[in-house]
């Protein structure tokens, strides 16, 4: 299982975030699902942490 990354400007935001958060794809969903709270108002819920999760991208290799 390779490692994931979900990038704020791949979703839908209303103030420009432009965070991105790698990782596991456990600990992304976890970590993205706590700044989505904090940061953009949404609610901790199964249907936004399986939002989050198929939206999250591969991480690419720096080199
Ligand atoms: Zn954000």
């Amino acid at each position: 299982m390779g490692r994931k990354v979900a990038a704020c400007r791949d979703f839908p935001s209303d103030n420009g975030c432009t965070l991105a958060i790698p990782g596991e794809e456990d600990e992304v969903v976890v970590a993205t699902t706590q700044h989505a709270v904090s940061a953009h108002g949404h609610e901790d819920t199964d249907e936004v942490r399986g939002w989050l999760r198929q939206n999250l991208k591969d991480e690419v290799p720096t080199q």
